[in-house]
């Protein structure tokens, strides 16, 4: 029997509505590839949650760090965070102003060019996928400003919000490559940790399907070929080592406790956050928030769909992004719009 049919076998007897939360940007856009929602039967809801790095980045970072460009400090970041509009303006528009600032696909450039460029800030973000890799390079001694995330307080918050209705998360591959499987167990719902195909993500439902008629709760690993049960513990205790844990604000989810990294203080000669203390004060202090009528809070805790916020497709496009979730490519509402729309 194929997995379509046993999805359908298995959410008619289970009967009442199920909703099932993807927590990785790279999973909702291979939901939308593969054109998996128009595949579930007709009670089972798939929802995006806060998977994706640029989208959670909150506004007051961006802000900074296009502050921090416009002071004449040259900026390192990964391609999607360009665009992402600030209060003022995007780092996009802050380097048509003038201002130094440099796309990276990978992070050792940012390394080799800050020989050149001494003072040079990586903007460090993303989850405990890219954490690693940031940590080595504080030890390398670039400067970062990190806005780097751990993801099971997220998660937490999310069910701790009780507007937000989820039957079972489909939990990220990539971030569970690291962390591996033990801290997803405090959280008593089905979960199942998927890969990235098509297919993946058709197991990690029928997975899900399968806890809940069994009436249990517990964490399964469909992406054994990368995610090991302990995660990679190499990485994580570069990570330990480089940075300590903090308080965070996420866009959408406000200030969650503990899911923040900090970098700790022994590296704090490569601290964007002690060595521009000053200049960073001043930009706080002068950020002016602008209203929005974006909706990306909503979308990231799936309490709207893309296609309800009245923005969606016609003032905000991929062209012209009103809010960060229009922006990354891993984004709900640009991976909405771009396989979506119609
Ligand atoms: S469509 Fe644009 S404006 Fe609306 S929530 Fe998404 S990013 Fe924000």
């Amino acid at each position: 029997m194929s997995l379509i049919s046993e999805i359908n076998e298995k959410a008619k007897k289970i009967g009442r509505p199920l909703r099932f939360m993807e927590l990785c940007g790279t999973h909702s856009q291979t939901i939308a590839e593969h054109g998996i929602k128009s595949l579930m039967p007709k009670n089972i809801k798939l929802v995006s949650g806060p998977g994706c790095p640029v989208c959670v980045t909150d506004q007051s970072d961006i802000d900074i760090v296009v502050g921090l460009a416009l002071e004449g400090i040259p900026i390192a970041i990964y391609g999607d965070t360009i665009n992402v509009p600030g209060n003022l303006m995007s780092l996009e528009e802050a380097g048509r102003n003038g201002a130094d600032v440099q796309v990276m696909y990978d992070i050792t450039e940012a390394v080799e060019m800050r020989k050149q460029k001494p003072g040079l800030v990586f903007f460090g973000l993303g989850f405990e996928t890219t954490a690693g890799m940031t940590a080595w390079a504080v030890k390398e001694g670039l400067i970062v400003y990190s806005a780097h995330k751990i993801f099971p307080p997220a998660m937490a918050a999310l069910l701790a919000n009780k507007d937000i209705k989820v039957d079972g998360f489909i939990d990220p591959g990539h971030v569970s490559s690291i962390i591996g499987m033990e801290p997803y167990k405090q959280f008593r719902l089905p979960q199942v940790i998927a890969g990235f195909e098509g297919e993946d993500v058709l197991l990690a439902i029928n997975m899900l399907l399968d806890q809940i008629l069994s009436g249990e709760a517990r964490v399964e690993n469909a992406y054994t070929r990368l995610v090991k049960k302990a995660g990679n513990p190499k990485a994580r205790k570069l990570i330990e080592e480089v940075f300590e844990i903090a308080d965070a604000k996420w866009r959408g989810l406000g200030e969650i406790r503990g899911s923040g990294l900090k970098i700790r203080k022994k590296y704090q000669k490569q601290d964007a956050e002690f060595v521009y203390r000053d200049l960073i004060k001043k930009i706080r202090q002068e950020i002016k928030p602008k209203p929005s009528a974006c909706k990306c809070g909503l979308v990231l805790q799936g309490l709207i769909e893309s296609k309800d916020c009245p923005l969606f497709g016609k003032v905000c496009t991929p062209d012209k992004p009103q809010g960060a979730c229009m922006v990354s490519v891993e984004g709900s509402c640009n991976v909405e719009y771009r396989y979506n729309r119609k």
